[in-house]
């Protein structure tokens, strides 16, 4: 059996990310989610081992120094990264793996594993991307203009990404990263 593909999905906060990730692993048959650690808190709703491992910046700390983290950043003011041994594992039975993590992490993966995919999300332009922010209200004030600052800076990476998808109808978007996902696959081969 070969060994598993690996996909690397970034983008700003608020871009719709979170929904095209979950359109892909519901249609795309053997492509697995990466779980990432955080040290923010839960949003109401997000669940334990289910959207994040949530940990203490001390365990966070330790799993850096233990070296247990393929890629790790300080995204607005909390810790993320992606537990090297869940991939490894994965991709080793086979199986596809999709990491939603932002473009800090994503220099590091692509520089530790040049064969992943990066896919960058795209808003169609920052006013719109400002309003779903609002209109998701998850973040006060303060974190909102936080996550607009990075947004603009993360939108200036996209071109190095292998390809940028805008969500502008997301059933458009959902179907533009389906196909990057199978056209890989039918090129690099599907692990059965
Ligand atoms: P949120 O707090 O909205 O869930 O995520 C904030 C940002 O952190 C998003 O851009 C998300 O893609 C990124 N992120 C989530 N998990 C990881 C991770 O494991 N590593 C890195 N580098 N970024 C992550």
């Amino acid at each position: 059996m070969g060994r598993g593909h690996l996909f690397i999905l970034s983008g700003p906060s608020g871009v719709g990310k979170g929904t095209l990730r979950q359109r892909a692993l519901n249609d795309i048959e053997g492509l697995v989610y990466s779980i990432s650690c955080t040290t923010r808190r839960p949003r109401p709703g997000e669940r334990e081992g289910v959207d994040y491992r949530f940990i203490s910046r001390e365990d966070f700390e330790e799993r850096v120094k233990r070296g247990c983290f393929l890629e790790h950043a300080n995204v607005h003011d909390a810790c993320y990264g992606t537990l090297r041994e869940d991939v490894e594992r994965e991709l080793g039975a086979g199986r596809d793996v999709l990491l939603e993590i932002d473009v800090q992490g994503a220099l590091q993966v692509r520089s530790r594993l040049p064969e992943a995919v990066s896919i960058f999300v795209a808003p169609p332009s920052l006013e719109e991307l400002e309003r779903r922010l609002r209109d998701r209200g998850t973040e006060d004030d303060a974190k909102l203009r936080l996550r607009l600052k990075n947004a603009a800076a993360e939108l200036q990476q996209a071109g190095k990404y292998d390809h940028v998808v805008v969500n502008g109808d997301l059933d458009e978007a959902a179907a533009a990263l389906r196909k990057i996902i199978l056209d890989y696959r039918m090129k690099h081969g599907v692990e059965e």
